[in-house]
């Protein structure tokens, strides 16, 4: 009886897998994928992104790094030391870079002309992106990608917020410069802008990265620059970061930053905000522009807006903060793949405008619909509770070898944050980002621990320096030498010569 049972389970089975096989493509068209990024993506086979491209492909990808395995580098190092590796392989440039040096990914350039005209013509519209992906032996061996188009240098990311009903309440205007921007902080402090009659203001506020944001004020640089000269230095080793750190102790002494500003953490915006306390941040546009909706209902007048950013000490306005067009991922070939003519068709789809809206906005029907000509994401995207971004992350808009758009996630904005947004790029504000040189075996292994060591230093005097436990200027020579002491003229070198053999290639 039992056995009966499990004979006809088996052949209702096999007929439903012989139907499914007709309707989605053969199991010929399975491969195998490594995706697992930032510590937390890893590649889910539920992404409805992912399930449209298969229908849309003929392609089905099995993920094969395990979602229990929270940090991305044991679960690569996992992946790479397997006997097989998976068909696909999704990762950073230097870990692809890395496992193209010891052979575990073929070279894609003969494939591309073969089989990938999109791919063809996203490398020959994007040129950086050819220069990230060519090896050093000349070979390109994975494709990058962006996820909002990639007809600028620079994107904005972040700009600065300020409740714009207490600038009004205060007869005062948007800060054009530093010090117009210290009056209107020190104003929001000591004038009672929320009306309570008590000075229970927190003027600035950050929720990540502490104070870092402000040094773009007083002229300083927070990482590796070029200086005149065309050589890097490490802008927190220079004069104006000790300016910097010297102002920015003194705003903090007389309470105008946030005396919780490096333990607050994420929620920063929604403590400070919906307790009508909080008067400024520089943040994201995107997430901060859409608080302005959100406490508008509770607290009274509660008016929350981008400004453009104010002129630094040397009169210069720019926003440092910013986002290169292409996001530093890509996916590349294994030297195990056996379906290497489908593998790059798949890829090729996804650079296709098919596959490039697919990415920026979804399937039709259940995340944007059609109005007037234009995609407009659906309600349940636009009100989801933790933002637009994080919610299509978790449809499956992921960092792949493709390309979203500006005018996606402009549409994923409220009035306030889009507003923001394009006057920054408009503007032409946003600096172009600085990107770290690819530094071979040997150097990493030289500068590793000496840098780790340094930076670790660096943001204990900072600290310090900031709350007023250290004084900046009494602890600078010191501070030098011990920099010296640890190493940082050689790690200085090495970012050097890395920097120099990647712009010369
Ligand atoms: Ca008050």
């Amino acid at each position: 009886m039992k056995k009966r049972i499990l004979a006809m389970l088996l052949v209702a089975v096999m007929l439903s897998g012989c139907s499914a096989t007709k309707q989605t493509g053969s199991k010929e068209n399975e491969l195998t994928m490594f995706m697992h990024f930032f510590g937390y993506c890893v590649y889910d086979e539920d992404w409805p992104i992912f399930k449209k491209a298969s229908e849309l492909t003929g392609v089905k990808i099995i993920g094969t790094a395990s979602e229990s395995i929270s940090d991305s580098s044991q679960a690569w190092n996992t992946m790479i030391a397997s006997k097989v590796l998976p068909d696909i392989i999704h990762s950073t440039y230097s870990n692809l870079s890395d496992l193209a040096d010891m052979g575990g990914l073929i070279p894609l350039e003969d494939l591309i002309e073969k089989y990938a005209p999109n791919v063809a013509k996203f490398f020959e519209e994007c040129p950086e992106a050819k220069r990230d992906a060519t090896a050093d032996d000349g070979h390109i061996y994975f494709i990058p990608g962006s996820l909002s188009g990639i007809d600028r240098d620079a994107l904005p990311s972040k700009g600065w917020f300020i409740r714009t009903d207490w600038l009004e309440k205060l007869h005062l205007e948007a800060p054009k410069n530093v010090d117009e921007m210290y009056n209107v902080l020190k104003a929001f402090k000591t004038k009672d802008p929320n009306g309570n009659g008590l000075q229970d203001e927190i003027p600035y506020f950050a929720r990540q990265e502490g104070i870092q944001d402000l040094y773009q004020l007083f002229g300083a640089e927070y990482t590796w620059h070029e200086d005149k000269n065309g050589n890097l230095v490490y802008g927190k080793t220079e004069e104006e970061f000790r300016n910097a750190i010297r102002q920015i102790s003194k705003w903090f002494k007389e309470g105008l930053i946030d005396s919780e500003i490096y333990s607050r953490g994420q929620q920063a915006r929604e403590q400070l905000l919906s307790s009508n306390t909080g008067g400024m941040t520089h943040d994201w546009f995107s997430s901060t522009g859409k608080y302005a909706d959100t406490y508008a209902k509770n607290i009274n007048g509660f008016k929350w807006e981008a400004i453009l950013p104010p002129a630094d000490i040397n009169g210069v306005v720019k926003e440092v903060a910013s986002r290169s067009i292409l996001h530093g991922l890509g996916w590349g070939i294994s030297k195990d793949n056996k379906k290497i003519e489908e593998t790059m068709k798949y890829f090729d789809f996804w650079m296709s405008e098919q596959g490039r809206e697919l990415l920026a906005y979804g399937i039709e029907g259940v995340h944007h619909k059609v109005v007037n000509g234009e995609k407009v994401f659906t309600d349940e995207v636009l009100n989801a509770k933790d933002g637009v971004p994080t919610y299509m992350r978790n449809q499956g808009q992921v960092e792949i070898g493709s390309v979203g758009s500006i005018d996606a996630e402009l549409a994923g904005m409220n009035e306030i944050a889009r507003k923001g947004f394009l006057a920054y790029d408009e503007g032409g504000f946003v600096r172009k980002q600085f990107n770290a040189p690819t530094f071979t075996e040997a150097e990493n292994d030289a500068k590793k621990d000496k840098w780790n060591n340094i930076t670790t230093y660096i943001s204990e005097i900072e600290q310090k320096c900031v709350l007023g436990i250290e004084d900046i200027d009494a602890v600078w020579d010191t501070y030098i030498k011990t920099l010296k002491d640890m190493g940082i003229d050689e790690v200085t070198e090495i970012y050097n010569t890395a920097y120099k053999r990647q712009n010369n290639y």
